[in-house]
Order: structure tokens, then sequence, then C-alpha cells
């Protein structure tokens, strides 16, 4: 079992706007292509060019269409999702050999690769379904917070930043230190009322989703409608009352 460094100031993350991502997987494919693609690789690893093409992504986008709940009206949402690089997580203590480790100076969660022997314990550890076990590579795979990014001097400084976050179309998607009460992101977090994702359970995640937001014509969402005075997003805990039901399936 692999030990967690002490908690870092610094805490790397991602806050995703489920208010403003239309779904369009931009972000997943992006990373996709930062992550496995190259100037001429394919953009999936395993069977590339057949009818289903499929294998790792770091990021993945859910669409769901919720009913009408807690009076507020049937809605679309888009659920991104990909490693929340918890405070205290599960993958890396149920790790036998060391492979997932947090970084003590930025709190981001990795994998060695060298070191990891495939035995899937984090897979089943994490809740919230962000391991990625690759059939190719025999290892398991997850999102960097693309570190090979963010720290890259040779890039202009405006683009040390995720390839997802670079690539969405509608900026739902924000990137910096969530340690840092005074960064943009927290600010944004502490305006919008941002979440945790099932803080029950106490992997205390470090990114963080901003609710949706009632429309100023009164629709729920890109597909819903109804008076915005049934709409109550004051609090997020239908929303989040959903989320779980839906990660607990
Ligand atoms: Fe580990 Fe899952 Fe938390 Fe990521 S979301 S740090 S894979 S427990
Ligand atoms: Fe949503 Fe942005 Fe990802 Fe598109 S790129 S699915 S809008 S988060």
């Amino acid at each position: 079992m692999t030990a967690l460094p002490p908690p870092s100031a610094k805490k790397l993350g991602l806050v995703i706007d489920l208010d403003t991502c239309v779904g369009c997987h931009a972000c997943a494919v992006a990373c996709k292509e930062w992550n496995s693609g190259g100037i001429a690789g394919p953009l999936t690893d395993e069977d590339p060019y057949g009818a289903r093409p499929a294998g790792v992504w770091f990021n993945r986008v859910h669409s769901y269409t919720l009913d009408a709940l807690d009076e507020q009206p049937e809605m679309t949402l888009h659920f991104p999702r990909s490693c929340l690089h918890c405070e205290t997580p599960a993958c890396v203590a149920v790790c036998p050999t060391g492979a997932s480790y947090k970084r003590a100076e930025d709190g981001i969660v990795l994998v060695d690769e060298d070191k990891c022997i495939g035995c899937k314990l984090c897979s089943w550890a994490c809740p919230y379904g962000a391991r990625e076990y690759s059939e190719v590579r025999g290892t398991m795979q997850k999102c960097t917070l693309c570190v090979d990014r963010i720290y890259n001097e040779t890039f202009d400084e405006a683009d040390r930043q995720p390839a997802c976050v670079m690539a969405c179309p509608t900026r739902a998607r924000h990137f910096g230190d969530l340690g840092d009460p005074d960064s943009a992101v927290s600010k944004l977090v502490a305006e919008r009322g941002g979440y945790d994702l099932m803080p029950e359970m106490g992997y205390k995640p470090v990114n963080k989703y901003l609710p949706p937001r009632p429309r100023r014509d009164g629709c729920a969402s890109q597909t819903g409608s109804a008076p915005e005075e049934k709409m109550d997003f004051s609090t997020a805990s239908p929303i989040l009352r959903w989320m779980d039901r839906i990660l607990s399936r």
C-alpha cells in the first residue's frame, strides 16, 4: 500500500462549469490527441480503424436527460468526468507498488507506468471511475492534468494549461490552484457555489463542479423549458443527489 504525502499548499485542479458545457467532446478529443495521438498516430489506441474504435480516454463526457427533479423541469446535462486529483485518493492508498502517487509539491495524482503491474486495484478503489486501464500497454493510466504542458517553459505562458482547457469552445473548463483562496478558480468556485463530487466518500476531490444557473429566458437548460420562478439552483443539492445516483449505479 502506498503512503500519501502531507497535504500540499498548492492544489492544482480543474473547475468544470456544468452551466456552459455543451457536450461537444472537444475536451475529450483534445486530451486524447495530446496524450496519445501525436502528429501521425491514431487517435484511439484499440481498434483505431475498426467499426467500434475504443481505448483509453482520460476524459469522458456523459450526457443525460434529467427528469423533473425537486420541482425543477426536465433538463439536459453534460457531465465531463476525469480524475479529480483527490486530496486523500483511494487509488493511491491501495496501490501495492507505489506506481500511483500524489505529488507533494502540487497535489497532482499520477501513475508511474514503470512500477504499475496492471492489478487494477486502483480502478476498483476510485469511486469516480477515473482510472483507465490500457489493454495495449498493460498498465493503468489517468488524467495527468497535462503535467507535461503546464510546466513546459518552451510554451508561451498562455499555453501552459491542460489540453482540455485550451480546447473547450465554451470556456466551461478552468485550470488553476484551488489551494490559493485568491486564485481565479477559487474565486469562481466561491462565486458560483462550486461543489465536490460525492463529498460523503471522504476523498476530498480537488476538482470542482459549478452547477447550472437559471436561464434568463426561464429555460432550465439547452433543452428544458419552464418558468424561471420554478428554478431553484441556489443550492446544488438536487444536482448533487442526482450525480450521486448516477455515479452509484
Ligand atoms: Fe484517484 Fe479516482 Fe481520486 Fe483520481 S478521482 S485521485 S483516480 S480516487
Ligand atoms: Fe463541455 Fe467544454 Fe468538454 Fe465541450 S470541451 S464537452 S463544452 S467541457
